[in-house]
């Protein structure tokens, strides 16, 4: 029997975590196997078309705050050629008052400057983008197909070598090289360091080496309704994307006149259904309306044409789960993303192979990225006494040694 193939670096999933961690390997010189039980990349929840990409700008969470504005400003870099930029509104909840200094001094506090994200009133939402709501706009929001991300980032190059249709279902650890087994214990390959992207299956991957990772599903459906030209939800509909309870893309209008707008989307706990339901599609009416502040649009009105099914994967405290396993030396996770694909796999892609590499971080701390949000991504953040220890943010960081500066304040 010949003996399995090794390579240095073994990314498990070709969806847009793992692809995009591939692609930034690859830029910066490292050969690069990627593994996925599929035929193809993007064929999971990344098979996403309508991912909407923009700040996170709510109250609270500050760590949560901190990090998607520099994960935002780096998918805009990494992506700014299909960077779908049509702005994102995001209003606010129709029970609060809109005070539009308090909310600007919120947005300050959080570095976003006015290039990023601006407190309008209801007149001035209309002259900037059309939507007669308070609320945030956020002119460099996007919308992105991750389906085709993946794909893009996974073309034919000299150091990439893709292994499809193998499922990866242990790892098992042979002196400094980890080995991958499929279903019927055959080993498929080794590999010094191995970046597990494998979303739900992270979990079970990591159980295979001891590791048990708070991951369930949350099922989501976006709907893809259609309207009629003469339907008055037309003088509604928006031409910007809008974020709120749910979210939208910018209606767009057909040869014949009539609507196409997407809407999503369902958020259904614990579920991992694949199926489309009818339920979903009148929760994402309902959220249409609501979004448009349009109670009485006739919800009959919003035809259903198509729908995208997926099924997210949330880790117990929502933030994505990304850097190495400081147990298992060479094993690095990035899992968890929720309903941040597009931002949290540009954000991984810098800070894997930071660590993946040990040299680059000073890209990191430029953008703000103190050990802190380091600490908060972190896979050991969930194991008991992880954070104890005085030096545990640089521990975190890296499989070997200290890498990042002290956290600054949280703000
Ligand atoms: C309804 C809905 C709306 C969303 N909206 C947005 C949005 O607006 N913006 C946004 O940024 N994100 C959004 N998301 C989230 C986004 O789609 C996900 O965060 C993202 O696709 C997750 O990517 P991933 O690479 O982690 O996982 P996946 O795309 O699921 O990829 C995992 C890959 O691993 C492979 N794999 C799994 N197990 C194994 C194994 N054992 N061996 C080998 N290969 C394996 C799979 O085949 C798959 O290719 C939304 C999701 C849903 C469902």
């Amino acid at each position: 029997m010949t003996s399995p193939q090794h390579h240095d670096i073994v990314v498990i999933g070709a969806g847009i975590a793992g692809s995009t961690i591939a692609s930034e390997l690859l830029e910066r010189g490292q050969s690069v196997c990627i593994i996925d039980a599929a035929s193809s990349p993007a064929t999971a929840c990344s098979s996403h078309a309508y991912a909407i990409a923009h700040p996170h700008v709510g109250r609270g969470a500050p760590r949560l705050l901190r990090l998607t504005r520099i994960a935002f400003l780096m998918a805009r870099a990494r992506w700014g050629t299909v960077w779908n930029q049509h702005g994102i509104f995001q209003p606010v909840k129709k029970d609060r008052p809109f005070d539009r200094e308090v909310l600007a001094n919120h947005l300050k506090s959080l570095e976003l400057d006015q290039g990023i994200a601006q407190a309008l009133n209801a007149d001035e939402a209309i002259l900037a983008c059309g939507i007669p709501q308070a609320g945030i706009w956020i002119p460099g929001g996007a919308s992105l197909s991750l389906a085709d991300l993946a794909t893009a980032q996974l073309q034919a190059h000299p150091l990439l070598t893709c292994l499809w249709n193998s499922r990866v279902v242990r790892l098992e650890k042979r002196g400094d090289t980890w080995a991958l087994f499929n279903p019927v214990d055959v080993c498929l390959i080794t590999a010094s360091k191995v970046i597990i992207a494998a979303a739900l299956e992270t979990k079970s991957l990591a159980a295979s080496i001891g590791v048990r990772l708070p991951l369930r599903p949350v099922r989501g459906q976006l709907s893809i309704f259609s309207v009629n030209a003469n339907d008055p939800w037309t003088k509604k509909l928006p031409r910007t994307a809008i974020s709120g309870d749910g979210y939208c893309l910018p209606a767009k209008m057909l040869a014949d006149g009539s609507y196409q707008w997407i809407v999503g989307s369902s958020f259904d706990e614990g579920q991992s259904d694949l199926q489309d339901w009818t339920s979903s599609d009148d929760f994402n009416r309902e959220q249409a309306k609501g979004l448009l502040n349009y109670a009485e649009g006739n919800s009959a009105a919003l035809q259903k044409s198509e729908s995208f099914v997926g099924v997210r994967c949330v880790a117990g405290d929502r933030l994505p789960i990304i850097g190495a396993l400081t147990q298992s030396p060479g094993i690095y996770l990035a899992t968890a993303l929720g309903s941040r694909g597009a931002l949290w796999s540009a954000l991984a892609a810098k800070l894997i192979a930071a660590q993946v590499l040990e040299d680059d971080f000073a890209l990191l701390t430029r953008l703000g990225f103190a050990a802190d949000l380091v600490a908060a991504l972190a896979p050991a953040r969930f194991f008991a006494g992880a954070l104890a220890a005085p030096s545990a943010f640089g521990a975190l960081a890296s499989n070997s040694k200290p890498i990042l500066p002290s956290a600054p304040k949280a703000k």
